[in-house]
């Protein structure tokens, strides 16, 4: 166990997203909380404010570090507090360093989910060699991922610059799977009795007619439509005919774009495939996530490496104008080789937009229970295989177009978006970057309200679970309907 002792507890959750980035899932507590004898480490956070100056000082093991800023005359509460939480972060973060050097960090002090957005933040306040200076020189960012999120930025500029105030993004969840893959924290449920689903999707359309309602009195229009999941064509083909069609009767358009995340190739069809075409859906994701079949069977997906290419195939024919596919760099027991297996095989189909993720060991995931029979890679063979997937989606054409990172990714890492030039997904970007509110229908969707002009974002999230959303749910749609008053 680890603890913390600061005279600022109010920044305890940001100290120790510091300290798990060297040191894991460790737990981490306040030092008041528990008998000291039974910490491992103590880590010793003080700040101090003398005037405009904010110094802050941190201490474990022996060795100590101090961090000093000055704030502006003219700060805002919003713009000290942001200093005080930079402080503490950056003494404790140099401290670990020292403790720990051999710790990759390639996104430095960084912590947050979001590098891109802070990189624009820091581009609008001082100019583009200003945040890159500070990542580099402040954050301690490396310099290829600084380039990485100049590039990314530079690419969705156009597109942040096109949302008008009065769009939302319409989103729509289904959160049901065919299986439950190994490193799995989104609570999906495996599809068991078509029961739950038909209660679903009857619960759900309640939600979809109330939000088109509230969409209608306050003069809002949607800019795209997304659904995921878990695994949206697990539905069947007249139940995902019969969900677009309401979608369409109660919305009218899905805006510039419209995806469905097929995902798993074990629940697409031909005519799954025909009736998202016929109700405009451009695109889709297919998701191999690896093209080992052995891999995909140790991590619990009921499909083959031929079953991708089959359905792949048929998406092409019925002529989806976007198709974006995953891959995981890390899954259990793959060697850099097999990710290059896994790229070339994808290289082979062209897809339009590539999106390659990190292993995250998620605290809920059944991987992380079985974590001692599972080969992992390390944090240098982690970084190598998103290398790999780099220069693949390059060697494509694709540019990276979107980024976040998680916690407990493989070598810190984050997962990279890359699309052809012109098909990048509108709802990625406006999601990631925060620039554009969500309206969103289903369990675990978060619904979040974007103020123009006003630096300030709201959440309002749905329960997790289907039985929690079911009973919930006039209580949720009462509450949207204040959200948006
Ligand atoms: S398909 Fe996605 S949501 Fe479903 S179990 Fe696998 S990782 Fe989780």
């Amino acid at each position: 166990m680890i603890a913390i002792s600061t005279n600022r507890t109010e920044y305890r959750n940001d100290i120790a997203e510091e300290i798990r980035l060297f040191l894991g899932m460790s737990e981490i507590v306040l030092l008041e909380e528990i008998d000291p004898a039974s910490a491992e480490i103590v880590f010793y956070l003080t700040l101090v404010q003398e005037g405009l100056l904010y110094t802050a000082h941190a201490k474990a093991n022996d060795l100590e570090q101090t961090e000093t800023f000055e704030l502006a005359e003219n700060a805002t509460a919003l713009e000290k507090k942001k200093l005080e939480k930079r402080a503490l972060k950056l003494a404790c973060y140099h401290l670990l360093k020292r403790m720990y050097p051999d710790v990759a960090t390639p996104w430095g002090s960084l912590t947050g989910i979001r590098p891109t957005k802070l990189f624009r933040e820091l581009s609008q306040e001082g100019g583009e060699q200003s945040a890159r200076e500070q990542f580099i020189d402040l954050f301690d960012v490396s310099e290829e991922k600084t380039d990485l999120a100049a590039r990314i930025c530079a690419v969705q500029e156009p597109f942040i610059r096109s949302v008008q105030s009065n769009q939302i993004d319409l989103y729509v969840g289904i959160p049901f799977c065919k299986t439950k893959c190994l490193y799995c924290s989104f609570p999906s449920e495996v599809l068991g009795k078509q029961d739950r689903l038909t209660r679903y999707l009857e619960a759900l359309k309640r939600d979809i007619a109330a939000g088109a309602a509230l969409v209608r009195e306050k003069g809002l229009s949607v800019r795209s439509f997304y659904m995921g999941g878990g695994t949206p064509t697990v539905l069947s083909a007249s139940q995902m005919d019969a969900l677009l069609t309401f979608l369409r009767e109660q919305y009218g358009s899905f805006g510039i774009e419209a995806t469905v995340e097929a995902g798993r190739p074990d629940t697409i069809d031909r005519e799954k495939l025909l009736v998202l075409k016929q109700h405009g859906i451009d695109r889709i994701s297919i998701n191999p996530q690896t093209m080992n079949d052995e891999t995909l069977k140790r991590v619990g997906r009921s499909h083959t490496r031929e079953d991708i290419v089959r359905v792949y195939d048929l998406a092409r024919e019925i002529g989806f104008a976007s198709i974006n596919m995953d891959l995981i760099a890390g899954l259990p027991g793959e060697t850099k080789d097999d990710v290059q297996r896994s790229c070339d095989a994808i290289a082979m189909l062209r897809p339009d937009n590539l999106t390659v993720h990190s292993l995250a060991i998620k605290r809920s995931s059944l991987l992380k229970k079985e974590l001692d029979d599972h080969a992992l890679s390390t944090a240098e063979q982690a970084e190598q295989m998103t290398r790999i997937g780099a220069v693949c989606a390059e060697q494509m054409g694709m540019n990276p177009y979107y980024m976040y990172r998680q916690k407990y990714m493989s070598g810190n890492l984050e997962n990279v978006g890359y699309a052809l030039p012109g098909k990048e997904c509108v709802y990625n970007i406006d999601m990631m970057e925060e620039t554009a509110s969500i309206l969103s229908h289903g369990a675990g969707t978060m619904t979040k309200r974007v103020f123009d002009g006003q630096n300030r974002i709201e959440r309002l999230p749905s329960p997790k679970d289907v039985p929690t959303y079911l009973n919930k749910l006039d209580k949720l749609i009462e509450d949207k309907a204040q959200f948006f008053a």
